[in-house]
């Protein structure tokens, strides 16, 4: 049976699909949004934190998410300190160095989340919470998504913000190259006896990179991207054994260091989309491109597909009775396609870079790192860069 529907549907309810409906909510364009029921039974807390870029933020405080992040959560980074295993090379970011007072605010998954289902409590939109759809196909005027029930509800725009095994991609063959790390990340936090002045530390191993962005004062959240051939010695370690190994890899700079929380393990997988479109469907957020998390830039990427989209409705009015039409989809593909490829490439060598046990790659970076922290006008395009 056919059913009536919203100009918009947005399939998945994640951060980035709720931040696409309250870019859609402003343009009078109604909207969808369909869940996973399996969402509303999450078992455990997500322990990761993001760094949010100043770009970011600034649209979160525009519309209204930023305001429901409770204050004492949300902590600073005002340096960036990178290092590795090889010996000598280190570079510092500074805000100081591009005239900002920080280059990313650090927010918890949760939080953020949190925020943004109170923001959304505020628009008018249609809740469907299932997990019984069937298909997704594209005729001229519409894109009918049908149920394992039979029904089939029409709309103009069908918007994957589902993630990175997107089902909207599959179903409208978007072809994507994906390439496994055989590393995976494991997150949780530590206090330390040093305080970290808001600065975050990026360590490149000779088994992984980690990453530590700074919380309260003398605690962070650890992103530790290992190479799987370690994970299985690695979940083995008891918690005192684990930070002992920590505190030998970081060495004097945290002082003593005592773990606050369970370890969580996520695989590593980069996903690189051949087009962010297809006949009437659009792919946001992790559906559209997958990083490795050592930018700490998924999430803002993400966000940033949303940004665009919501610049383009803004300035494309004459699309609004029809946002499913090619031509506006194609400005939309166009437009994000440099910042998605240029940090999946920049991530992806960092990664392999870094992680080489090759001592002439070593030479290359010992010499590239040094040169760079001296030459101001270098870091002044990284961080411009880094803080869209
Ligand atoms: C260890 C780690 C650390 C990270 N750190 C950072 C960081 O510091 N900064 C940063 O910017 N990014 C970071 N990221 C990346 C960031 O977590 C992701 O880019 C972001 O969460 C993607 O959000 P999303 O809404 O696109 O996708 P998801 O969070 O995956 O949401 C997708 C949603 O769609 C739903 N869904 C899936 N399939 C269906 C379906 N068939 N029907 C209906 N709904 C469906 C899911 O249930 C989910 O709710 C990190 C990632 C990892 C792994």
């Amino acid at each position: 049976m056919m059913q009536e529907s919203s100009d918009v549907l947005i399939l998945g309810g994640g951060i980035v699909g709720m931040a696409t409906l309250i870019a859609i909510d402003k343009y009078d364009i109604e909207a969808t949004l369909l869940s996973d029921a399996k969402t509303i039974h999450k078992k455990e807390a997500d322990a990761r934190f993001y760094a949010i870029t100043p770009g970011v933020k600034i649209w979160l405080e525009k519309n209204g998410v930023w305001t429901f992040l409770p204050n004492k959560e949300v902590s600073l980074v005002r340096s960036i300190f990178v290092y590795s295993d090889k010996e000598h090379s280190s570079l510092k970011f500074d805000a100081d160095d591009v005239g900002m007072n920080e280059l990313a605010f650090i927010v918890n998954h949760e939080d953020l989340e949190k925020a943004f289902i109170q923001r959304i409590s505020e628009i008018s939109y249609e809740e469907i919470r299932t997990n019984k759809i069937k298909s997704l196909s594209a005729g001229v005027e519409n894109i009918n998504l049908s149920f394992a029930d039979d029904n089939i509800r029409q709309f103009k725009l069908a918007i994957g913000a589902d993630g990175y095994n997107s089902w909207v991609r599959n179903q409208s063959s978007i072809h994507f190259k994906s390439k496994d790390f055989d590393q995976t990340a494991i997150v949780f936090n530590i206090k330390t006896s040093k305080a970290h002045q808001d600065c975050a530390y990026q360590k490149f191993m000779y088994h992984g990179i980690l990453a530590l962005l700074p919380l309260h004062t003398h605690e962070f959240s650890i992103v530790l991207s290992l190479d799987n051939e370690m994970l299985e010695e690695y979940k083995n370690l008891t918690d005192a054994k684990f930070i002992q190994i920590l505190e030998k890899e970081t060495g004097e700079i945290f002082g003593e260091i005592e773990l606050m929380t369970n370890r969580q393990y996520f695989p590593l997988n980069m996903k690189i989309n051949e087009s962010l479109i297809s006949d009437r469907v659009l792919l946001v957020g992790d559906a559209a491109h997958q990083v490795h998390p050592l930018a700490g830039q998924g999430l803002n990427l993400g966000l940033r597909d949303v940004i665009e989209l919501d610049e383009l409705l803004s300035s494309n009015k004459k699309y609004h009775h029809d946002v499913g039409l090619k031509f506006f989809l194609k400005k939309y593909n166009r437009n994000r396609k440099t910042d998605i490829l240029s940090l999946s490439y920049l991530t992806d060598k960092l990664s392999s870079l870094f992680t080489s046990k090759n001592n002439i790659v070593d030479f290359v970076i010992n010499f590239g790192l040094n040169k760079i922290n001296q030459n101001q006008l270098i870091k002044k395009i990284l961080i411009k860069k880094a803080i869209l």
